[in-house]
Order: structure tokens, then C-alpha cells, then sequence
């Protein structure tokens, strides 16, 4: 790839004016002209060209794995019979002719679902030394997709924080592409939590280029880390370094960090239908592909994915990302080292070079 493809690919200038998107308004991998989507190619560009990032403890790559809590509760509905004043005045109007039936009432029944609890995964990742990001929907009753309010949340988030986890907001469906519903769903977490939060992830990946950064950026976020392909593993824009997203109408940097997603759960299972063994592979390819260029491996897992297939999966994917000995650390601390050790500021003043801007 010549300097000209690499800056395309960095600039994600195919996704400006994709015609092709998906019933979520998503770019799909398959519309991308880039096709080497398993490599990182602009940040091995960048470590080539002598761009070496350094980790806590000399460690040769940093993992930060994530989860976006979708369910946390397990709902069912139950019929009720009608009431006994409703069933005597049927009796009676039936016995003088009226045909009348008493209707009952269907109610909803919810209760937490164990195999989903955020302690069953936080015990798991601790025993692997991990601290990992969790990323809390903010949705009234009435939204799409709504499972939990933040207030019955409240007490397992102080937990986690307490444990050295980080959260974020995983904004909703229609957060991606509107502005004042992404901040509306930020000063929601702010106010029900208590909390101050500095990332962000939209809800099945939905991404409007460049809107959402935009959004992100003025809601007040240090960064994002939606921007993986929702179908597929690999490097969406050839990075696997936290990056200053550029928009090609402007000619500018928008003021906000991406950190790239580069594996769902889902998308080795729902969309590229892997099974065990080649998913593993592919995780091994990624993980050496980051590695060679001391880059970054952002990882989603849902919380709702720690059973059958995924949840062997995911042993085997901490089994051996423990084996290779990264710096573990959640998408905060990693935005915090590239920030402080200025690893942005040297890749950025690589990438304006590359881009010729
Ligand atoms: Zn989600």
C-alpha cells in the first residue's frame, strides 16, 4: 500500500459518502475498499518510520478489554386471572342472558439473570489481574432496548469502581447521529450515578462518520471506542493506536481520541459464523499483528456472552493473552499513558506528515 492508500485508509474516506449501509445506518466491511482489514497497516507504517509506543513494565503491547452491559435482567410475561368481583358479575350476567367474559391481565415479570451479573464477570477477569471498562446504557422505560434503569445499577457500578474497573456510557440506538440525545443520555448517568465518565461507546456499533465523533466530542468525552466493524475483526481505519480522527469536508482534526474497537464477541459469532478453534486463530493473528507494531488490543465481550461457545471462547482468548503478558488496563488508563507519555503527540505529528496536512 503506498502513502496515498495508507492516508485514505487512516482518513476512513470511503465512509464519508458510502451509499450502502445496513438497517442500523452502519458502513459495512464488505463495502470497504481496503481489504487487508487484518493488519494494522497505518500504525505499522508508523512504527516502521521509527514511532515506538512503551507500556507500564516494558511490557511489549497493552490489552484493554471491555463490556457494553445490554441485559443484566431476564423478562417474561405471566397472565393473571380476573379478579374475583369480575368473575361473580360474569356468573351473574351470564345467568340472565348477557354474554360477558372477563378478561385478566398479562403482566411482565423481571428478575437479575446470574449468568449475566457483572460480579460473575468481574471475579472472572480478576482472576486474570484484569481491569477492564464497562460501558452502562442511560434509557428511560420507554426506549428501545431498555433492560435496567441506572439506579437499580447503581450499588454493582460503586463496586466495580471500587475495584479499579472503569465505566463509561453505551449510548443508545438513537445516540449516534443526535447530538442532544447522546449529551441528554450522558447528564442522565451523570445525575442517577453520581459519576464522572470520560468514554464512550454507541450501542451495536452504530457510527455515522463523521457525526459521531462530533457528537462525542461535544457532549464532553475524552474518547470514543465504538469504531470497529460491527461484522468483522481487524482494523477499520489500519490503526491499532489511539487516534485523533480527521474529517475530510473540513480538512481538520476533531477534537476527540478514538480508541479503535478490533474484536466483538459478536462478530466472530453472529456475523463471520467462526467456530471455536478459527476464532481463536484469528485472535492469535490479531494479537501478533498488534504486538509487531507494540500497538493496542481493544476487545469487547458482552456480559450476556460468558456461557456455551462465547464463554469458552473467552477463557481461552484471557488464557492466552495471559500467556503473552501485556500491560491489562482499562480504555481510560490506556488514553491516560498515550496522553501523559505523549504517544499521541508523536504518532499524531506522524500521521499529519503521512497526510500530507
Ligand atoms: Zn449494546
Amino acid at each position: 500500500m503506498d502513502d496515498l492508500e495508507l492516508a485514505s485508509l487512516y482518513k476512513s474516506e470511503w465512509e464519508f459518502n458510502n451509499p450502502i449501509k445496513d438497517i442500523y445506518g452502519r458502513n459495512r466491511r464488505f463495502s470497504s475498499p481496503h481489504k487487508n482489514f487484518f493488519s494494522p497497516e497505518v500504525s505499522s507504517k508508523l512504527f516502521k518510520e521509527g514511532f515506538v509506543p512503551h507500556y507500564p513494565g516494558n511490557k511489549e503491547f497493552a490489552v484493554c478489554i471491555s463490556h457494553d452491559i445490554d441485559i443484566l435482567y431476564k423478562t417474561s410475561t405471566t397472565h393473571v386471572q380476573p379478579s374475583i368481583a369480575k368473575r361473580i358479575t360474569a356468573r351473574a350476567a351470564n345467568l340472565v342472558g348477557i354474554n360477558y367474559k372477563p378478561h385478566g391481565k398479562h403482566i411482565e415479570l423481571r428478575e437479575p439473570n446470574k449468568e449475566w451479573s457483572l460480579e460473575r464477570l468481574r471475579k472472572l477477569n480478576d482472576g486474570y489481574g484484569i481491569k477492564s471498562s464497562y460501558y452502562f446504557l442511560s434509557l428511560g422505560h420507554n426506549e428501545e432496548d431498555f433492560n435496567y434503569s441506572l439506579a437499580e445499577v447503581k450499588e454493582q457500578m460503586e463496586n466495580l469502581i471500587a475495584s479499579g474497573c472503569e465505566l463509561g456510557l453505551h449510548g443508545g440506538h438513537k445516540a449516534y447521529n443526535d447530538a442532544g440525545k447522546l449529551l441528554e443520555e450522558k447528564t442522565k448517568f451523570n445525575k442517577e450515578t453520581g459519576l464522572s465518565i470520560n468514554g464512550y461507546r454507541n450501542h451495536y456499533l452504530r457510527f455515522d462518520v463523521p457525526a459521531t465523533w462530533y457528537n462525542v466530542a461535544s457532549a464532553g468525552f475524552e474518547y470514543d471506542t465504538t469504531f470497529g466493524y460491527p461484522d468483522s475483526a481487524g482494523f477499520r481505519n489500519g490503526m491499532c493506536y489511539p487516534y485523533y480522527p480527521y474529517d475530510i469536508a473540513t480538512g481538520k482534526f476533531i477534537n476527540v481520541i478514538e480508541l479503535p474497537l478490533i474484536l466483538m464477541e459478536m462478530s466472530l459469532f453472529n456475523y463471520m459464523r467462526l467456530d471455536i478453534d478459527t476464532a481463536l486463530s484469528l485472535c492469535k493473528k490479531l494479537i501478533n499483528e498488534i504486538k509487531a507494531c507494540k500497538g493496542v488490543f481493544t476487545v469487547l465481550w458482552h456480559n450476556s456472552s460468558l456461557d456455551g461457545q462465547m464463554g469458552e471462547l473467552y477463557i481461552k482468548l484471557l488464557d492466552l493473552l495471559k500467556e503473552e503478558d501485556p500491560w491489562f488496563a482499562t480504555s481510560a488508563d490506556i488514553v491516560k499513558w498515550w496522553k501523559e507519555e505523549h504517544l499521541l503527540e508523536q504518532s499524531h505529528t506522524m500521521v499529519k506528515k503521512l497526510l500530507d496536512v
